[in-house]
């Protein structure tokens, strides 16, 4: 069994995405080929969000609206302990500091009362990462931004294809950033990722940010990264967006399943899912005791899991020092006892009937 089966859905998809791949290496065009355009539109329309622009990665969409916003040395930026690096990285290396805000701790979201009170005259901008899959409050932490006149970046890299009050994931806020990283719910077979806006000038600064600053070639407005995404990236994406509603009801599915089956368990607490909001279920994690015993017991029948995250940022030595932060009391909590088990569209029943077994062992 695998944490994500990505050889199940390469079978399933073979033919599309074979012929994709083929069509980047007959033009030719590796670098801003006609595919990135066609992505670019595709999951503009499917987000509903006015632009999409194409990057590097993840990492990357997060850099470059930072730099589109003008995020300067000494700016704070409000976003969540609780999350994957990147999210706090991109704003120490623009000169920034990452403002800690605790997470609710049933959602392990950031819990957008917590906000206002961190905001000073240096905040420029509020960064909620939709983890797991599932969106924070976005139109109590919108409300916030407005008030005080900050942007809002959502951290959607594990939330492509979730909805927040019928609205899609990467169209709720100022900007929106997702990754295409291959475990990701859409991912490509390298380095990927997208930044949403709809906002003219911002999906412009994007746009030459990621191409060295330039508004023509070799006209340098601004200064910028290289961070466009490869055109053959861009393919493996295009053709798995065909499956992709289907993944997302599919994981939507086996999340439902998971519920019904756990509930039965003692010692398993599930993550809330908010009435309002429709999760990616990049993840399904759950809260345990005795998470290292209970891994154990699930390796030694070859079942994966995964920890996301075990430790929050203000605790990791990179980050101690700029963020200077306590009382996040929930997000180290989360970190102590959150267990990621196997998801993806491709699980099957049976699989899944496996791992809830061997949980029932190991809790034993
Ligand atoms: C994966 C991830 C990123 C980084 O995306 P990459 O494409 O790997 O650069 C950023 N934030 C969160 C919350 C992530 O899960």
């Amino acid at each position: 069994m695998e944490f994500v089966n990505l050889k199940a859905q390469y079978r399933a998809l073979k033919v599309q995405i074979d012929e994709r791949i083929q069509r980047v290496l007959d033009h030719g065009q590796y670098i801003m080929g006609p595919e990135v355009a066609e992505l670019e539109e595709k999951l503009a329309v499917f987000t509903g969000a006015k632009h999409c622009i194409t990057v590097a990665s993840g990492t990357e969409a997060l850099l470059i609206s930072l730099m589109a916003i003008g995020l300067k040395p000494g700016d704070e930026v409000i976003t969540t302990p609780f999350t994957f690096a990147a999210t706090a990285e991109m704003i120490v290396l623009l000169g920034g500091k990452p403002v800690f805000v605790d997470i609710e701790p049933d959602t392990c979201n950031i819990d957008a009362s917590l906000i206002e009170a961190k905001i000073t005259d240096r905040t420029r901008a509020i960064m909620p990462v939709s983890l797991y899959g599932q969106c924070a409050d976005m139109d109590a932490i919108n409300v916030i931004a407005k008030r005080h006149g900050l942007a809002v970046v959502e951290d959607a890299a594990q939330s492509f294809g979730a909805t927040y009050k019928g609205k899609k994931s990467c169209n709720l806020s100022t900007l929106g950033c997702t990754s295409f990283f291959p475990s990701k719910p859409l991912g490509c077979y390298g380095d990927g990722g997208a930044i949403f806006t709809n906002d003219d000038a911002l999906a412009q600064a994007c746009r030459e940010i990621r191409v060295h600053g330039q508004s023509v070639r070799y006209t340098h407005v601004r200064v910028g990264v290289g961070g466009r995404m490869d055109t053959l990236q861009c393919a493996v994406v295009l053709a798995k967006l065909e499956r992709f509603e289907w993944e997302i009801k599919q994981r939507r599915r086996l999340s439902e399943r998971y519920r019904e089956l756990l509930n039965a368990l003692v010692g398993v607490q599930l993550l809330a899912l908010r009435k309002d909001r429709d999760s990616a279920w990049a993840q399904y994690t759950v809260f345990v005791e005795r998470r290292t015993s209970i891994q154990a017991v699930l390796q030694a029948q070859h079942i994966p899991t995964a920890v996301h995250y075990p430790k929050p940022l203000h605790q990791q030595p990179a980050y101690a020092a700029v963020s200077r932060d306590c009382g996040l009391v929930a997000s180290e909590q989360a970190a102590e006892r959150v267990l990621g088990l196997p998801m993806s569209a491709d699980l099957s029943y049976s699989q899944q009937d496996r791992v809830v077994a061997a949980l029932r062992v190991a809790l034993a």
